[in-house]
């Protein structure tokens, strides 16, 4: 057994568990040293057809059997794997190491995944690692055909336990059963990290990143805690720290359960202010769940995760089904759908960008739509025609300037004229907005209030651009802090500009779903937040409980304040602790 640790990682995947440990072993396996005799090398790429064609059914099975249980965006990791065993490059690799160094197929695999790991795997760019473990996954999987070998068998027990890997693919994530497998720790990875998606999706708590932090390697039999929120996982822990969390997660199961009981109330302070609690989705799949938990609207729709796992963009006809069907989910609640986001962390395989020195201030978003006028306007045309389906409204992403719009719209008006001509319909008048989330848009709110019938705050970006901290970089990430009192002056100055000119204004960064925040948005008169799915109760919460007088007051402290530590201070409790011990 190992000695007693309590280790700090990265929090992947929320809720806490308690369970013993089973370590999976690395997927290393003992290739053939054998030469292939020229006569044979027919017969070997048969065998490594046979191989791929066995691992693509596979994944094809297990990629149907999860789009039922947790949906298209996790599940669509696999088309991923798909794509690289169709993928000539690597299969052109492949084949030459067999047909000119007459190598068995397994060590030809074998060496092709290894080349493409190293060479990921030294790019700077967490986005290239990841694809390397996606390699790495379907390299593993097509080894274990050609070699005959069987999975790796999880233990057949009655008591579930808690995964403990160097890293973990979707592929194996996605054979987990969650009843026995109760949560995952792994050493590798990091929260944008499919893996990290899926665990989410499946709602199976993942702590990541403990490389190095270990001081001894945990063992099949240790006892964990883990706790998927604050990322902390406790190794053999005391009989003390045991009973807190069982007593914490009681408490936030049972309050889960009350809070679905107001999922149907109308979000109202005390004093009679509605706010309107929208989510923020990638994909379809999340609908059912939000409009559970009694979403009013979609205040952002991220399409750029309708252009993800595939090998191509999606058409026309692709795009106007999604987004229709957005829309007549959703009925008469709106749907804010925000044009192709990409760029920076996140790529399109497809869309080979060229590598950037700083890609976050790079070409990306509306950047590359106003460049690529082909790809928006198919966009804008699917979007346009799902208008007749529901309550349909633009967003446009990272505009910096009047230009940018001017340009943007006249394309939007292009798309409608061929619309027009083709007799397809449309609605005349969808709401055209912008995304505030670039310094220079917010200091001229003014103008391009002018230009547009509403604003979406990103605070996410907003407080990357305003506070020069890169979002992804872990190194800084304790300077990546919204309540910074620049963050905080320079939204507020785009809400009064929204006010003066009289359009509507909603926030859909991360900080629109704090609990912490509520007093800000509400003392600013802030009334459209939009958020992830899991805020949507927790918050709706805290606004049932909520007055705006004294919002407004509270407001007026915070603006007082010099630093970050001092408006913490006057902002609510975080969510977990008023949960657990309200
Ligand atoms: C934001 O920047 O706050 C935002 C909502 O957009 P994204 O997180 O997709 O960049
Ligand atoms: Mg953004």
């Amino acid at each position: 057994m190992t000695t007693r640790q309590t280790l700090k990682g990265i929090g992947a995947s929320s809720g806490i568990v308690t369970g013993k440990a089973f370590v999976l072993p690395s997927w290393e396996w003992e290739l053939p040293d054998k030469m292939i005799d020229v006569t044979d090398l027919a017969a070997e790429f048969e065998r490594l057809s046979d191989g791929i064609r066995t691992s693509k059914r596979e994944i094809r099975s297990i990629k149907n059997e999860l789009s039922d249980v947790i949906g298209g965006e996790p599940s669509s990791i696999f088309d991923a794997h798909l794509a690289i065993l169709d993928d000539p490059i690597f299969m052109n690799e492949i084949q030459g190491i067999i047909q000119r160094q007459y190598k068995a197929a397994e060590v030809a695999v074998k060496e092709v995944i290894d080349k493409f790991v190293n060479m990921f795997d030294l790019l700077d760019d967490d986005y290239m690692k990841e694809r390397a473990l996606d390699i790495k996954d379907v390299g593993n999987r097509l080894l274990k055909h050609l070699l005959g070998k069987p999975d790796v068998v999880l233990p057949e027990t009655s008591e579930p336990f808690i995964l403990v890997a160097k890293e973990i693919s979707p592929s194996q994530l996605a054979h987990l059963n969650p009843s026995h497998v109760i949560g995952v720790v792994t050493m590798a990875g990091g929260v944008t990290s499919h893996a990290a998606i899926m665990a989410r999706a499946m709602a199976v708590p993942l702590v990541m990143g403990l490389e190095g932090k270990l001081d001894q390697p945990i063992q099949t039999g240790d006892l964990l805690i883990i706790d998927g929120e604050e990322g902390l996982i406790y190794v053999n822990p005391t009989d003390a720290v045991i009973s807190e969390y069982k007593l914490l997660q009681a408490h936030l199961e049972a309050n889960l359960e009350n809070l679905k009981r107001i999922a149907l109330e109308q979000a109202k302070t005390l004093d009679g202010t509605e706010i309107h609690l929208e989510v923020n989705i990638t994909s379809l799949k999340e609908l059912d769940q939000a409009l559970q938990y009694g979403a009013v609207g979609v205040g952002l729709f991220r399409t750029e995760f309708v252009y993800m796992d595939r090998d191509a963009f999606p058409n026309e006809e692709e795009q106007y089904d999604v987004y229709r069907s957005a829309a007549e989910k959703m009925g008469h609640r709106p749907v804010i759908i925000r044009t192709l986001d990409v760029g920076a962390d996140k790529q399109l395989e497809y869309l080979s960008l060229n590598e950037e020195e700083n890609p976050v201030l790079g070409y990306r978003a509306i950047r590359i739509s106003l460049d690529r006028t082909d790809l928006f306007k198919t966009q804008l045309r699917a979007i346009l025609r799902a208008t007749v389906h529901g309550n349909v409204k633009v967003l446009f992403p990272m505009i910096t300037s009047v230009d940018e719009i001017r340009q943007a719209k006249a394309l939007l008006e292009e798309a409608k004229d061929e619309l027009r001509r083709e007799g397809l319909p449309f609605k005349e008048d969808i709401p055209v907005g912008i995304m505030i989330e670039v310094p220079a848009a917010a200091l001229i709110a003014d103008l391009l209030a002018e230009e547009v019938e509403f604003f979406s705050i990103g605070t996410n970006d907003l407080t990357q651009y305003v506070l020069a901290v890169d979002r992804m970089n872990e190194h800084i990430a304790h300077m990546y802090d919204p309540y910074q009192p620049g963050v905080l002056r320079i939204i507020r100055d785009t809400v009064l500009a929204a006010k003066r000119a009289g359009i509507e204004l909603g926030v859909c960064g991360e900080m629109a779903g704090d609990v912490r925040a509520l007093p800000f948005w509400l003392g600013l008169g802030v009334n459209h937040l939009s958020m992830s799915v899991q805020s949507l109760l927790p918050l709706k919460q805290r606004v049932l409980q909520a007055r705006t007088e004294e919002a407004v007051k509270r407001l007026e402290q915070v603006m007082r304040c010099t630093t970050s530590a001092q408006v913490k201070a006057l902002m609510d409790p975080p969510a977990r602790l008023t949960a657990a011990f309200k």
